[in-house]
């Protein structure tokens, strides 16, 4: 058995999200090759050849997959991948744009967002919005799998000596060119990797609120993030957002502040090691998965937190 885990990079470096999705890899078995389809990504196939318990990389170094249009990586993910028994990649928004394309080349089911390997063949996945967990067997030749980072631990960055060889293949699809990109920008960890989550929600009240995460993220080194009705009333930019539809984040600990606790919300939190709620109804959902609960207005807790830290 060999499986081929799809590299989540910028080509200068790994995401760490390639590390969870190793980290699955592992848990199936077999030999673990890594893709690095980018250009000029040598930088991130080094770090790639440096993962624990990687065997081998393989660099598509192409102009076409500078910035991984998924018309063009799929075609190469789908000729390499015929040789393994599962191809995996993380499931961000990058990876669930390229293997749906991939296992429908492949002609297989794919399945999508594991959180835990039962076995080479089985894996357990969570559907209507993580309030129920199914156990999906698959007969497919090629199992084609997106990896929910937050089920699994990532394994050590450093450590391993794969080979790297080179490959061809597929380039430019001609169907789609890559126009530009705006990238928010901030000093705050990224939010799916941050230890501590700091989120604001409707009770904030307006976006000027949210100078008070801000402030209380900054002293605890915390990412800021923002429940559904705050991205959509304004508050926020959405790629902040928490949830069923947003960002799913598992970090040591998650604050919930002025958000009531919609099942949506939770499906994006509810695997924080530690969750906090400051809330001013003592009958709001949020503190039913609470840890610690404060019933207090957040106009004077968060502050009041903020003076303690
Ligand atoms: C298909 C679908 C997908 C969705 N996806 C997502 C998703 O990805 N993420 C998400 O978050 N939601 C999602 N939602 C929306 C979700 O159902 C809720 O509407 C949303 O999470 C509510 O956000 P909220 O808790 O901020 O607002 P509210 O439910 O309005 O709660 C605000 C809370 O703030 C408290 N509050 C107000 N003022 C103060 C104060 N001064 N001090 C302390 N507490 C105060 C209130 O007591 C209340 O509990 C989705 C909905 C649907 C239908």
């Amino acid at each position: 058995m060999t499986i081929l885990v799809i590299a989540e990079h910028t080509n200068a470096a790994l995401a760490p999200a390639t590390l969870n999705t190793v980290a699955a890899a592992a848990k199936i078995g077999g030999d673990i090759h890594v893709l690095v389809a980018g250009s000029a990504c040598g930088a991130a196939a080094d770090a790639a050849g440096k993962i624990a318990g990687v065997a081998k990389v393989l660099v598509a170094d192409n102009a076409a997959f500078a910035h991984q249009l998924p018309e063009n990586v799929a075609p190469l993910v789908a000729e390499l991948g015929k040789g393994y028994s599962h191809i995996l990649a993380a499931a961000t928004s990058n990876g669930k744009n390229i293997l749906p394309r991939v296992a429908a080349a492949l002609d297989v089911d794919q399945i999508s967002e594991i959180i835990a390997v039962e076995s080479a063949d089985t894996f357990k996945r969570p559907i209507y919005a993580g309030n129920a967990i199914a156990t999906v067997q698959s007969s497919a030749a090629v199992k084609v799998i997106t990896v929910r980072a937050t089920g699994f631990d990532p394994v050590a960055a450093e450590g391993g000596s794969a080979a790297v060889e080179a490959v061809g293949g597929a380039a430019d699809a001609g169907k789609s060119a890559f126009v530009g990109e705006e990238l928010a920008k901030s000093d705050r960890p990224e939010l799916t990797a941050a230890k501590i989550v700091v989120s604001g929600g409707r009770g904030m009240q307006n976006g000027d609120n949210f100078k008070h995460l801000y402030a209380l993220a900054d002293k605890l080194g915390a990412a800021v993030g923002a429940s559904r009705a705050a991205v959509d009333a304004g508050f926020v930019p959405n790629d902040m957002q928490v949830g069923q539809t947003g960002k799913i984040v598992a970090p040591q600990l998650y604050i919930a502040v002025g958000i009531s606790g919609a099942i949506q919300h939770l499906a994006g939190m509810k695997d924080s090691k530690v969750i906090v709620a400051i809330n001013k109804d003592e009958e709001a959902p949020i503190f039913q998965v609470a840890d610690y609960g404060l019933v207090a207005d957040l106009f004077e807790a968060v502050p009041e937190l903020e003076k303690l830290v």
